[in-house]
């Protein structure tokens, strides 16, 4: 008999609905929770979870935390929780703190990533 046997990553939503002042860059945010796990799939079926990890990520800037496990587990049995900022581990900056740089040959002021400066194309530091 021929098995068919595979393994994916999964992502789940989970339900958690919390209105905070966002602790990166201090603007009104949600915390959007998610989790993601290692799954085996009998017959495309999936069968098998393991290796279950958490994480909020921010509505305003997209700042994603790892969130404590025992935390999440507890809202993804549908709990209601409050995740306090300890529970949170930065894992992904989001947009908001960014760096204003100036070229230092023409004075052009940017906070994009820029390697170069795009209007004088000397370097940026
Ligand atoms: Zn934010
Ligand atoms: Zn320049």
């Amino acid at each position: 008999m021929f098995l068919m046997i595979g393994v994916t990553q999964g992502r789940k939503d989970l339900n958690h609905d919390q209105l905070v002042v966002c602790a990166r860059c201090g603007q009104y945010g949600r915390y959007k929770v998610f989790m993601t796990f290692t799954q085996l799939l009998l017959f495309f079926i999936p069968c098998f979870r393991w290796g279950r990890q958490y994480y909020v990520e921010m509505s305003c800037c997209g700042t994603v935390y790892s969130l404590d496990p025992e935390v999440g587990a507890r809202i993804a049995r549908g709990e209601k929780v409050e995740i306090r900022q300890t529970d949170l581990q930065i894992a992904r900056a989001g947009r908001a703190a960014r760096m204003v740089r100036r070229c230092r040959a023409c004075g052009y002021q940017t906070d994009e990533d820029f390697a170069y400066c795009p209007k004088c194309g000397e370097p940026l530091e």
